[in-house]
């Protein structure tokens, strides 16, 4: 077995982290064990990822309601109903999904993502973001994704996993260099801004596991959307992002215990 292709169970990832922190069944000790230690340092923790998922769905209803039908989903997690196709699907069935991830464990759920409506079509990639090239190819093949009409691309909550030697910037960047104007993107990051010494010591716990943690601020996040035509209301603390009256968000959190911003901007 190719060491990527291992699950390494002895030590915590973040799909498997953040799975736990949403309640979910598919992680192991050393991923409950950072997650509780992740809650020490942050009580609030369950909180980003519950808002998190929340921005996801309406970033991703209002793509769809803006008319687009394809969708490059990088970052995927463990499946967590309702995902990326469930969403788009019920406004246009035929819509597409290319959902990407680089975990072993999201693979191995894969199927789970796949059961779209047939009208429409979903597909899984197993790359790393820092893979443009591979994403690219692997998106527009066998027709998945036509690169020749808009696009949402989604990176939701995967860019605080890259750190700065990986030029998150020049990602994005060429990212969206392939998808033609009319294309979207929808991205949320975690933030140190309200809570710097509690993300730090998040940020520890996963560096000391050899995972890449880095929370940015404001406006370092807004510097991914540059070039592009901010849709309103800009980069908010994601529940402050087209708030959904149907959301369960009684307590309303504060902007300190969700520390996660989010847009949606156009190219
Ligand atoms: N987008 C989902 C899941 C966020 S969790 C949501 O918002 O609910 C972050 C996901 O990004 C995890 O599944 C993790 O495996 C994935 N990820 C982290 N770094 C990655 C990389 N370099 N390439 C591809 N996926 C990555």
């Amino acid at each position: 077995m190719a060491e990527h292709d291992e699950l390494h169970t002895d030590r915590p990832h973040p799909a498997r982290v953040y799975d736990y922190l949403l309640g979910g069944k598919d992680n192991f000790a050393a991923d409950r064990e950072a997650a509780h230690r992740g809650l020490e340092a942050n009580p609030d923790s369950r909180i980003p990822p519950r808002e998190n998922r929340l921005f996801l769905r309406r970033a991703v209803r209002f793509l769809a309601e803006q008319g687009m039908d394809q969708f490059l989903d990088i970052g995927t997690g463990i499946p967590s109903a309702p995902n990326v196709h469930h969403v788009a699907q019920a406004i246009n069935p035929r819509s597409r999904i290319v959902y990407v991830d680089n975990d072993p464990i999201v693979l191995a759920h894969a199927r789970a993502l796949l059961t779209g409506d047939p009208r429409g079509r979903t597909d899984y990639v197993d790359a790393d973001l820092r893979d443009v090239d591979a994403i690219l190819e692997a998106a527009a093949s066998q027709g998945a994704l036509d690169l020749n009409r808009p696009v949402g691309l989604l990176l939701i909550a995967i860019l605080h996993f890259i750190g700065d030697e990986d030029e998150p910037g020049k990602i994005v960047e060429r990212l969206l260099a392939a998808l033609p104007p009319g294309s979207y993107l929808a991205l949320s990051h975690l933030t140190g801004d309200f809570r710097p010494e509690a993300w730090a010591q998040v940020a520890e716990i996963y560096r000391r596991q050899g995972v890449t943690m880095r929370v940015r601020s404001k406006p370092e996040i807004e510097r991914f959307f540059t070039g592009l035509e901010m849709v309103d209301p800009g980069l908010q603390v994601v529940p402050a992002w087209r708030p959904d009256l149907g959301d369960p968000t009684e307590p309303a959190p504060s902007d300190a215990q969700v520390s996660v911003y989010g847009a949606v901007a156009r190219k």
